[in-house]
């Protein structure tokens, strides 16, 4: 298993053909703020250290698929989780350990991530088709 690194880590997902974000997380060690916390407005502050427990990790996810605002707290064994799932080289088969909607972005059968976009669909009720027109 590899080491969690201190304080705070980012991993980002990019789409293989345009290098769009697809997924963003952030992880922030018990009792240390999110990077963009010293950014935020004082409400979003307060909400946050409302919902903060202070012994657990702390994650926020920007995705195409999900998102969870300001984020959610986490259990250590959830952040390695993560980290071995978005270890490289990045397989469908691994990031999907991961359990996010929509597994990042990753097409199973291309082994890559597209972005919102390169998920072409053909209306809200037609399934989604990679660049390679494979499914979801
Ligand atoms: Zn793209
Ligand atoms: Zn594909």
């Amino acid at each position: 298993m590899n080491r969690i690194p201190a304080l705070w880590f980012v991993l980002h997902v990019a789409c293989a053909l345009c290098k769009a974000q697809v997924t963003r997380l952030e992880f922030a060690q018990p009792g240390v703020h999110p990077a963009s916390w010293y950014a935020w407005p004082a409400r979003e502050r307060s909400a946050y250290a409302d919902a903060r427990d202070t012994t657990a990790w702390w994650l926020i996810v920007d995705a195409d698929d999900s998102a969870n605002g300001l984020g959610e707290n986490l259990a250590e064994g959830e952040v390695l989780r993560y980290w071995a799932a978005f270890t490289y080289p990045r397989t469908y088969a691994r990031v999907r350990t991961a359990g996010l909607k929509g597994d990042a972005g990753f097409c199973p059968e291309c082994d890559v991530a597209y972005c919102a976009r390169h998920w072409r669909t053909d209306g809200p009720e037609r399934p989604a088709k990679c660049p390679c027109v494979h499914g979801r």
